[in-house]
């Protein structure tokens, strides 16, 4: 039996725009994950089968964990010897998440697209698509190769699933519908190795990284229903440029009296990155977007200046003001 999928079909002028597109430059977010660098890939490798010039572009480094990915290689991260007729930005909220990239001096006579998945979306470009039930920007990327009339490849296939699995931290986060499952197996059926993508992008980390862990952890402290922890730079001097102990929010939301999670962040520059996570029932979307970030409901993040007593002063104070539980 063959299951058909309720697909979202993406507004006529985004098609039409893509159709007459020649030089596309497509733009994931600074500090990408899995779905950033999977939604990038998969529209580049849809948009060159569709007789396209892409250019694929990021501020940042692919993380070690997606380097498996076919054609990650390709992307750019400087994009000043391309002139592009229309620029696409995906998985990204607002324009200072496109980082360096983005040149509005340079790229003003292209159409800006946005397509993304966060409620909290600026509608920063000409066209926006802005589809925050859906649980990854990769899950977008599949209904725009649907409305194009695309069968993917095992490449395309392999993006695809690697968006929903990281976003969904691998099908069990509360956006996880019976559609996305029903696209999972489609895509499973085109190629894509589901084992091999959730042990690379979800269950391999460096040394280095599970050293970060155990600095970081020995900082858990519980106020109520928030559970947080600090990762600050001098707990990371010897572990050769690590930064953000990715997970690790994810993993102290755990606990059962948490309803929110919170890491602090000192970056290198001195400013303070903070990364939400909630359970259902609350929400961390709007104290995220007060601080100048943005996100999700259950997963959120921004950077703030200031010290790390001091921001973590104001976003206690935020938590407690939106959300009763917190005292
Ligand atoms: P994470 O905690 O994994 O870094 O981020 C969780 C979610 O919040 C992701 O969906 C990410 O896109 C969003 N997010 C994190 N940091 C920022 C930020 O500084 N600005 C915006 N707009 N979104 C952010
Ligand atoms: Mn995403």
């Amino acid at each position: 039996m063959t299951t058909s999928i309720n697909l979202i079909t993406p507004p006529g002028e985004l098609l039409e725009l893509i159709e007459s597109a020649r030089r596309p430059l497509l733009i994931a977010h600074i500090a990408p994950d899995g779905d950033a660098i999977g939604s990038l890939l998969a529209a580049g490798i849809l948009l060159h089968y569709l007789g396209k010039e892409p250019l694929l572009a990021c501020q940042d480094r692919v993380p070690v964990t997606l380097r498996f990915l076919p054609f990650q290689d390709q992307i750019k991260s400087d994009v000043r010897d391309f002139d592009p007729d229309v620029v696409i930005a995906v998985d990204s909220s607002d324009p200072s998440r496109m980082g360096a990239i983005y040149d509005p001096d340079r790229f003003y006579q292209a159409p800006l697209v946005v397509i993304d998945h966060h409620v909290t979306n600026v509608h920063f470009g000409d066209i926006n698509w802005v589809e925050p039930s859906c649980c990854a920007a990769a899950e977008m990327i599949y209904y725009l190769m649907r409305a194009l009339d695309v069968t993917p490849t095992k490449e395309l296939a392999s993006c695809l699933l690697t968006g929903l699995v990281t976003d969904t931290r691998g099908f069990r986060t509360a956006n996880t519908t019976a559609r996305v499952v029903g696209i999972a197996s489609k895509l499973m059926e085109a190629g894509a190795p589901l084992n091999r993508i959730t042990e690379n992008a979800l269950n391999s980390r460096s040394y280095d990284l599970i050293s970060l862990w155990g600095r970081v952890l020995g900082t858990v402290q519980r106020d109520g229903g928030i559970i947080s922890v600090s990762n600050e730079r001098a707990m990371r001097e010897d572990l050769n440029g690590i930064i953000r102990a990715d997970g690790v929010v994810s993993f102290i939301l755990g606990a059962y009296a948490a309803k929110v999670a919170v890491v602090l962040t000192e970056l290198p520059e001195g400013k303070i990155e903070c990364s939400f996570r909630a359970r259902p029932g609350s929400d961390v979307a709007t104290i995220a977007l007060q601080l100048g970030g943005g996100g999700h409901p259950l997963a959120s993040g921004c950077t703030v200046e200031g010290t790390l007593p001091d921001v973590r002063q104001q976003v206690f104070a935020l938590l407690r003001e939106t959300n009763a539980w917190a005292e």
